[in-house]
């Protein structure tokens, strides 16, 4: 991954404000990489930075790629960029404490990253560890593991 990253950001209603929160702490940082998001997360991280630049507050606006909201199908969008090779970093807070009716999106997602091998955080001191890494602003090769033989595997024929 280059040193400028795509950094995918996703929180659960709960965790929104976390998020957020998050984000603006971090915010002169989080501005020099490219960001993507859930639909109603992305108009929340959108809003922040419009706020924080109309306050001249240590950021220009940045605008986010949002996808569709993650009930709607926007952690399967997600999923799919990371599939692509177009995620670099994601920054998920999902709530531990609410069932999701989209709970196998999540799952799916949450696979995804683990087997394309993307840094993920999935809560605030786990995201603070992760954009503190000395490989945060540098180029950085992500190993793919061995599960990307198994598409050369045999099969039995039929
Ligand atoms: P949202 O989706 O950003 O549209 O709220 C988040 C999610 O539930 O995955």
């Amino acid at each position: 991954m280059k040193k400028v990253k795509n950094i995918a950001v996703v929180a659960h209603d709960n965790c929104k404000g976390e998020l957020l929160d998050f984000i603006d702490c971090n915010r002169t940082m989080m501005v020099e990489h490219h960001l993507i998001a859930t639909g109603t997360t992305g108009r929340m991280v959108e809003t922040l930075f419009k706020e924080r630049s109309s306050k001249k507050d240590g950021v220009t606006f940045k605008k986010v790629r949002r996808l569709k909201s993650g009930p709607l199908g926007g952690d399967q969008q997600l999923g799919a960029l990371i599939a692509g090779g177009e995620v670099d970093i994601l920054i998920f807070f999902w709530d531990p404490m609410e069932p999701q009716p989209h709970d196998v999106d999540v799952k799916a997602l949450l696979r995804l990253a683990v087997l394309y091998n993307i840094p993920t955080a999935s809560n605030r001191s786990s995201a603070e560890f992760l954009i503190s890494s000395a490989f945060f602003d540098h180029e950085f090769s992500i190993k793919r593991g061995e599960y990307f033989e198994y598409a050369d595997r045999n099969v039995k024929e039929w």
